[in-house]
């Protein structure tokens, strides 16, 4: 692959910040360096809000048709482009090519889904208030908003932001994860090949430094990120120091729930989608097993057995289910918590460390699959994100207990439960403390269409992305109180007074 240098994206061009410095861009798969991503100077950063506020006004005021026009040659251009822009991610971020395909599809129904913009961003009258007055709320944008991405999907936090806020009449400055630039390197090309006005979106890549100096502009109304939960507290309390907004979406550890009823199928077959799925590093990978007693070594057995037929390879290679986690370091993490594991007494039952590979791929940051049963809930591992392919069974007396498992855990993203009892069901719905719910589903990534977010440490502030809610962060509600009088000379009827009954005013009598 041809070394890229990535650069920046300011006022529609891709420029070079001679202030910054270079950090390398490997692919998890092989190791090998195929690039350099600059760390951007905060004069840089600035220029990049300047670019978007000047874009501003005439964003704003461009007709909400001529907007969304945008949004569907976007993503008509992501179709066009899709192939191009799934073996980005499949190369930076090394998610497999068929799962970064997905990735991208699931960009172009957002960008669907936001095109109702129209619909969305309708605003509300009440007539007839008092004698004569009406009052009218309208949804405007506010000016300048920042994005910042998670390596894990370059594409799909591209679309949960860039759709709504652009859509609405926003500018945005986006910054894409130091590891996974790639895809953004495309969609720069394509915001020109649209002919997207420049500087209504604007690309920046850097250190936590470039974002820091958006928290004193004027011009920015606020930040939106998707991360750890860490860093979500962080830009918290930058944007909270001079009141900006801002949606934060945290980190996770996902239960999935087997219940003696369960489809043991069913139970199998999306519990290797959602623990291994993009290496175990998503949001609502499945991360602990619980189980109760009845089904509890069946469970494991068929755990076990599936998950020793999981490929592990290249993320190009068509016949590899799993490929590499994102970097070196995040591999050495990952085998530390399974060191943790085997400190802290849980049971190792199958260990992904060194796992099997083909020659090119020996020097790639590659896990493989790895359970541990018998954890209880104050391991360690039983409590931290892990972000890899690594599951922790746990034994659970009934529903009540795992319902009480998950109360007091310190994220609330996602919960999936297996069963065929509608009780359970409906209990589990209700009563499960997170954001997310599944029914005999492992990931339960809602649609584009509905609010996806979670709850306590995964989501910092209230707001969380797509839908309605996507319209209501990217927007401030104008309340207009209207009385309309008639002008000197004309009768509240709408008649002259002045007696001349052949001239007319143009209110209708
Ligand atoms: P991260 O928090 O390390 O980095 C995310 C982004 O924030 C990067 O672009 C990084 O450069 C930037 N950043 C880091 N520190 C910053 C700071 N102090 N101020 C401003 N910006 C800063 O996360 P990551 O390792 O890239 O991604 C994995 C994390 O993202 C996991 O915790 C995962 O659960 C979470 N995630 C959550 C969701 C969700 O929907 N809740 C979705 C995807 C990923």
């Amino acid at each position: 692959m041809e070394f890229t240098r990535v650069k920046n994206f300011i006022n529609g061009e891709w420029v070079e910040d001679p202030k910054a410095t270079y950090i390398p861009l490997h692919n998890p798969s092989t190791g090998e360096v195929i690039g350099e991503v600059p760390m951007s100077s905060t004069e840089a950063s600035i220029d990049a809000v300047k670019a978007a506020d000047a874009a501003f006004p005439a964003w704003k005021n461009l007709s909400i048709g001529k907007r969304v026009g945008y949004l569907f040659a976007l993503r008509q251009a992501m179709l066009d482009h899709q192939e191009e822009l799934a073996v980005a991610i499949a190369t930076d971020q090394a998610k497999h090519i068929s799962e970064a395909r997905g990735e991208v599809m699931r960009v172009v129904q957002i960008f669907e889904a936001a095109c109702s913009i129209p619909t969305l961003m309708q605003g509300e009258t009440l007539g007839n208030i008092a004698n004569g007055i009406n009052g009218r709320v309208t949804k405007e944008p506010l000016g300048v908003f920042g994005g910042v991405a998670p390596f894990n999907f370059p594409a799909l936090v591209f679309g949960w932001f860039i759709p709504y806020a652009i859509g609405t009449g926003n500018t945005f400055v986006y910054k894409p994860s130091n590891e996974s630039p790639l895809f953004m390197q495309i969609i720069g090309d394509i915001f020109n090949e649209v002919g997207l006005p420049k500087g209504v979106v604007n690309i920046i890549h850097g250190d936590p430094n470039v974002v820091e100096a958006w928290y004193d502009r004027p011009e920015v109304a606020g930040v939106c990120l998707v991360g750890s939960s860490p860093t979500a507290k962080a830009i918290a309390q930058g944007c909270g120091k001079n009141g900006k907004r801002s949606m934060l979406l945290g980190g996770a550890k996902n239960f999935l729930v087997v219940m003696e009823d369960a489809n043991m199928d069913v139970f199998i077959e999306n519990f290797i989608h959602s623990a291994y799925g993009s290496a175990g590093q998503r949001c609502l990978a499945g991360s602990i097993i619980a189980v109760v007693p009845e089904v509890y070594d069946e469970c494991i057995e068929r755990m076990v057995e599936a998950s020793k037929k999981v490929t592990v390879g290249d993320a190009m290679d068509p016949d590899i289910y799993m490929g590499p986690v994102i970097t070196k370091a995040a591999k050495e993490r990952i085998e530390k918590y399974i060191e943790l594991g085997i400190e802290g007494g849980s049971n190792l039952v199958l260990d992904g460390r060194s796992p099997e590979l083909p020659e090119k791929n020996k020097d790639g940051y590659f896990v493989g699959p790895t359970i541990f049963t018998d954890v209880t809930p104050c391991r360690t591992i039983a409590k931290e994100e892990i972000f890899g392919p690594v599951v922790s069974v746990m034994k659970i007396n009934d529903l009540n207990d795992v319902l009480g498992l998950i109360k007091e855990q310190e994220f609330g993203n996602g919960a999936c439960i297996f069963t065929q009892n509608q009780y359970y069901t409906e209990k589990f719905i209700a009563d499960a403390n997170v954001g997310m719910v599944g029914v005999n589903v492992g990931v339960c990534a809602p649609h584009p269409y509905l609010p996806f977010g979670g709850i306590k440490d995964s989501l910092v502030g209230t707001n969380k992305v797509q839908g309605k809610d996507g319209i209501e962060f990217f927007t401030q509600n104008k309340v207009a109180t209207i009385r309309v009088t008639p002008p000197e000379g004309v009768a509240e009827c709408g008649t002259r007074v002045d007696g001349d009954k052949s001239v007319r005013s143009c209110v209708a009598q």
